[in-house]
């Protein structure tokens, strides 16, 4: 057995420490792979979840894609390559640099995300980039950039929520996503700290909690409203706070004055006498904190609910205290780094607009090209998806690391799109769904068999490590994007190339440049990493970002002494309620909210191929309360379709207290839950409303 190499679990944002040992050099498939948890980082010190215990199994597991694929047949790499290039050419002569677009992951490691960006902009040109993390925390980020001025997931390390004396989650279900997050949660408890939780649903977090409240899906931004309505009437509003280290707070206070207790109750269906115990939990600790997670967020009124939060938290006077705080819970794996180093629409690195002609200059010098050449920005991912193969749409698509085709939503019309495409190339370790679609499968490195930097949800940037050596026949992204380069150029030929510009060069296949690049691309943006180096976070097991020198220590708690803020100062933003974007009626008269089981993970492509994880469940199911359940004459176990105004979805029933008699859940790592889910956007996030829609339930048979 290879000693052990220390390294992050492949999956969610806490990335887990965890040590994997090989049986040999080489994994592969009969191979021994083992996995201890890492008890020097504080995510998880110690701990790990069914998923990271199993995750071996990826590496040695008989389902990997080990050769690339033209049109279903095993193809050389270069032959694949040039075949792809070509019909880059091709595609982009007939429509022009935006007939292809690039489609990237909240998984894929920062040097990856940061390339891609790079490549879509300097050797394709286009503006159509965008990720799936779209579809993850973008809300959250919209609303913290909004109030103060820089959106990282906890502006706190995580071990700070085990000292607060309440915690307040909206929207999130760690106990089954991260239940290592959960240690932190029940630390606090056992000091005699209190933890609220906001869901449809009694999760398995909201029965370790002292306080449930179970609003009506797709009306959390009431409820936030009713609390910080109380919050002022009930004398629990910081006063010195508000006035030292805040602007705008008189326009929130009018425009909450008019949500009463009662009326909050009405539209939430949260009882008066809990939301009173909420705040008065709130209001009377000493250090407290608010997190928010997919179930507050995933909404096309996602940005405001949000806010809603956040003015609560401002007007208690949290954020920028010791021990309390605001914070998203973000969930995939690099879902924090993945928004910071330019696979975004409208991103540049270092969380840099890619509008702003400063920071146009600043990365272009980097990049040694024109600023002038860089496009601007482009769709975001649902509108990018959806504009797929139509007429002024791209007609081709490079996707890195995601599977629409199961995590996109209305995703019957998704797969559509992508079948209209002219080109669709799929980079990624195993089939996934949309693999089987493509034209080219281009078979990958995964988490242990590659070097390069995560950021969890802390803002901790930290390293993975090697630890087995690939299968023959994979390459890393890293290793494709430059093969793409160096056919195609873009930019680093021509007319446009700066002297000596070498493709090969701009695009490196080692994880060390391309973070020193990144490194100085994000010099002096938001998510500054110019201190950040491989050694240091290796010595000190992770670095807060921002980070702007290597003698800077990082920056765990960036809101203590002010916001980045033009006036140091967060921001109260006045928000209204209003109703989802599709509402029940007598077609279809229930709420479907969507989420997650302990055993897997996004869109299962990985975990749906762990026999371990799949012992635990293997189907999509559909729970349903007893009362709708007799109402329906509906017993466990009996197949149920649901059917929405997008398509049709069929899984078994669970009868479950557990959920509100209005609605039904099901887990989205299937085939199904986002057939039926809406893509209404929010409006600043562009965030699909995957969170709520109106469905009825059939019984089949
Ligand atoms: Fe930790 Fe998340 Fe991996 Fe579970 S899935 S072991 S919580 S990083």
């Amino acid at each position: 057995m290879k000693a052990p190499t220390a390294t992050h679990c492949p999956y969610c944002a806490l990335q887990c420490g965890m040590n994997v040992a090989a049986g040999s050099e080489e994994s592969g498939a009969g191979e021994t792979v083992t996995i201890t948890p890492r008890q020097d980082v504080p995510a998880n010190a110690g701990g790990l979840c069914q998923k990271g215990w199993t995750a071996g199994e990826l590496l040695t597991g008989g389902q990997r894609l080990t050769t690339p694929l033209l049109h279903g047949e095993p193809a050389g790499w270069d032959e694949a390559l040039d075949y792809v290039a070509d019909r880059i050419r091709q595609v982009q002569a007939e429509h022009g640099s935006d007939g292809v677009a690039v489609f990237g992951g909240g998984g894929l490691t920062n040097e990856k995300a940061y390339q891609l960006g790079k490549f879509a902009r300097t050797v394709l040109r286009t503006s159509q980039i965008d990720y799936n993390g779209r579809f993850c925390m973008s809300s959250a980020a919209a609303a913290s950039n909004r109030a103060f001025g820089m959106d990282r997931g906890l502006p706190f390390p995580i071990t700070d929520l085990a000292e607060a004396d309440a915690v307040l989650l909206a929207g999130g279900n760690v106990a089954e996503t991260m239940p290592p997050f959960l240690r932190h949660l029940t630390a606090m408890r056992e000091r005699g700290g209190s933890l609220i939780v906001v869901d449809p649903r009694l999760t398995a977090t909201a029965r370790q909690a002292d306080l449930h409240l179970q609003p009506t899906p797709g009306t959390d931004l009431a409820l936030a409203l009713g609390l910080l309505h109380l919050a002022i009437t009930e004398g629990h509003l910081d006063e010195a706070y508000v006035a030292g280290r805040t602007t705008g707070f008189d326009a929130v206070r009018t425009s909450v004055a008019s949500w009463w207790p009662e009326r909050v109750e009405r539209i939430t269906g949260v009882p008066v006498a809990h939301m009173r115990q909420a705040v008065a939990i709130l209001g009377g600790a000493g250090r407290a904190a608010i997190l928010t997670g997919r179930g507050a967020e995933q909404h096309a009124k996602g940005t405001d609910t949000v806010t809603a939060f956040i003015n609560l938290a401002l007007a208690l006077g949290l954020p920028g205290r010791p021990g309390s705080g605001y914070g998203c819970v973000t969930g995939q794996g690099n879902g924090q780094g993945g928004r910071e180093h330019g696979q975004k629409a409208d991103q540049l690195p270092g969380y840099r607009k890619i509008d702003d002609p400063a920071a146009r200059e600043h990365v272009a010098r980097v990049w040694g090209v024109d600023p002038r050449d860089l496009p601007g920005p482009g769709r975001s991912a649902y509108e990018l998806l959806d504009a797929l193969g139509t007429a002024g749409g791209p007609r081709a698509l490079l996707l890195f690391g995601s599977n629409p085709v199961i995590s996109a939503p209305r995703a019957g019309h998704v797969t559509g799109r992508l079948g209209s495409l002219d080109l669709l190339v799929v980079s990624d370790l195993v089939m996934s769904e949309t693999a089987a679609m493509a034209d080219v499968v281009f078979p990958t490195t995964q988490w242990a068999e590659e070097g390069g930097t995560m950021t969890n949800l802390e803002g901790r940037v930290l390293l993975r490590r090697r630890a087995v050596t690939p299968p023959p026949g994979v390459r890393s992204d890293l290793e494709i994007l430059q093969g793409l380069a160096v056919r195609l150029r873009g930019l680093f030929s021509g007319e446009h190339a700066s002297a000596g510009a070498d493709p090969a060069r701009a695009f490196s296949t080692e994880p060390r440049e391309v973070f020193d690049e990144l490194r100085r691309a994000s010099a002096g943006g938001v998510a500054d990493y110019a201190g950040i180096t491989y050694e240091r976070i290796a010595a000190e097991t992770g670095v807060f970002w921002p980070c702007p020198a290597e003698d800077h220590p990082g920056t765990p708690r960036p809101f203590l002494d002010g916001f980045p803020t033009p006036d140091g100062r967060a921001r109260f933003v006045p928000v209204e309620h209003r109703p989802p974007g599709e509402d029940v009626d007598e077609e279809y008269p229930l709420y479907l909210t969507t989420g997650r089981v302990l055993a897997h993970y996004q869109s299962g492509a990985q975990t749906r191929r762990i026999a371990a994880l799949n012992a635990v469940v293997d189907e999509t199911f559909v729970e349903v309360h007893p009362d709708l359940a007799e109402r329906l004459e509906v017993s466990a176990g009996q197949l149920l379709r649901v059917v929405s105004r997008r398509g049709v979805a069929e899984g078994v029933a669970r009868v479950n207290p557990a959920i509100r008699a209005d609605t039904v859940f099901m887990p989205f790592h299937w085939a199904g839950a986002n057939l039926l889910t809406n893509p209404e956007l929010d409006p600043v996030s562009r965030m699909p409303e995957f969170k709520v829609c109106a469905v009825r339930l059939e019984r089949v048979g």
